[in-house]
């Protein structure tokens, strides 16, 4: 008999969520990370639980509502690591990003929000007049309207999140091994009998009849490691944010662009009372996201600091105390364009072991319902279904 029910690999925020759903619904899940949990991209990241409003920019009106519906739940579940966040966009004469769009767009989300009973975090999203914008950050002026103002939910220790929901997973039954790497699969014919792990001293095998895949960067080179190559689960492209040594002077998260109103944005937040800036994206062509740490080239941090620096002139100069970098999964390997769409994929399914599961989350907003839409196919509802799960 299986030793569990499930072995999850991978301790990041997906493979958490993952044994988490396990351990709550009955099971015993065994979540094997490789270096410390949230060593990869998860506690890199700017730590906005997104509520979707973006989406109706687009009208993709499920998509908002798998969104708010996943903040609302963290923000409930994870009271004592999350609070509500303002986000300010300056808004510029000309430019797309206009007082109709989001006047439009919030009006949008407040009666999506009376029909789904979904209500908003925070105060209610709203606009403000040029004096009020930037919360005391000398944003440029020229050409300046006004700002939309609309509340998400920050994480500021994804780090202590990540744990305490390693504690909630043992306080179910379930069990966290750090430092133990998955190498190799057992396998019966062609299904999932368990793994085989390297640890600092030996190596061990548990057996489980499901194996879940929830690597993130490392999805690709772990397929083709103990299945196939699979070109579905590409991670190409490099994200990082740039902790600043330069005081927050408020707590809201206003979004600087080097061309004021148009095209690719930052935010600047709070974090410990000092300036986070990000996320910058870019290709990348080495496969970096092997060690505990994903290292960023000088030339990409220079890039970043000229652009953010255009954005926000103030900060010329500035010293950066800590890159926080992870490798995230993109369309098509090409390092171009983000993912979008959560995947979760079973092996069985492309001619790989029966009981092999690789799941690739997009946000932490969506880490929950993927976890829960995947355990539910792979361990309560086997059945076969589309690959893609959130559209
Ligand atoms: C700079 C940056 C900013 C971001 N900002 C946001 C944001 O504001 N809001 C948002 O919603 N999302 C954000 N994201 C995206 C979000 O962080 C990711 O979507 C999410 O963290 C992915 O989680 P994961 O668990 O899939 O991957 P990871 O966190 O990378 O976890 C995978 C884990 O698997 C482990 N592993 C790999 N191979 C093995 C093996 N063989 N055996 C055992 N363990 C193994 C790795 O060590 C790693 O810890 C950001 C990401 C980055 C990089």
């Amino acid at each position: 008999m299986a030793e569990f029910d499930a072995v999850v690999v991978g301790g990041g925020i997906q493979g958490l969520m993952v044994a988490w759903e396990i351990a709550r619904h009955g099971g015993r899940p065994l979540l094997l990370e490789r270096n410390a949990l949230g060593s990869g991209a998860s506690n890199a990241s700017l730590g906005i639980v997104h509520g979707g409003l973006r989406y109706l920019q687009s009208l993709d009106v499920r998509r908002w509502h798998r969104s708010r519906r996943e903040q609302l739940w963290f923000a409930r579940e994870f009271a004592a690591y999350t609070r509500s966040i303002d986000c300010v966009m300056p808004l510029y004469r000309g430019a797309f990003r206009s007082r109709s769009l989001f006047r439009t767009a919030f009006l949008l989300e407040r009666a999506m929000a009376r029909v789904t009973g979904l209500v908003t975090l925070g105060r209610k999203a709203h606009l403000v007049t040029p004096a009020e914008v930037a919360g005391g950050y000398p944003i440029p002026r020229a050409g300046l309207v006004g700002g939309a103002v609309w509340p998400e939910l920050a994480v500021d220790d994804p780090l202590g999140l990540m744990r305490n929901i390693a504690g909630r997973i043992e306080q179910a039954g379930g069990v966290v091994r750090e430092h133990e790497e998955v190498v190799a699969l057992d396998l019966v014919g062609s299904a999932v009998r368990g793994v085989v792990v390297r640890g600092a001293q030996r190596e061990t095998r548990y057996a489980a009849n499901t194996v879940m895949l929830c690597v993130g960067a490392a999805s690709r080179s772990i397929a083709r490691r103990l299945d196939r190559d699979l070109p579905a689960l590409s991670a190409r492209t490099l994200a990082f944010n740039l902790l600043l040594d330069v005081p927050a002077v408020s707590g809201q998260a206003v979004a600087v662009s080097p061309v004021p109103g148009r095209g690719r944005s930052y935010f600047l937040r709070d974090r410990g009372g000092r300036l986070l800036a990000g996320t910058y994206y870019a290709p990348i062509e080495a496969d970096l996201g092997r060690g505990a740490v994903v290292t960023v080239p000088p030339t990409l941090v220079e890039a970043f600091l000229k652009d953010l620096c255009a954005a926000a002139p103030w900060l010329k100069g500035v010293s950066i105390l800590e890159t926080w970098a992870g490798l995230l999964p993109d369309v098509d390997g090409g390092g171009k364009t983000l993912r979008a769409h959560d995947l979760v994929l079973h092996h069985g399914d492309h001619g790989g072991p029966r009981g092999l599961w690789t799941l690739l989350g997009t946000k932490l907003t969506t880490a929950h319902a993927l976890a829960g839409e995947a355990v539910n196919r792979a361990l309560f509802k086997p059945s076969r279904q589309r690959d893609q799960v959130d559209e």
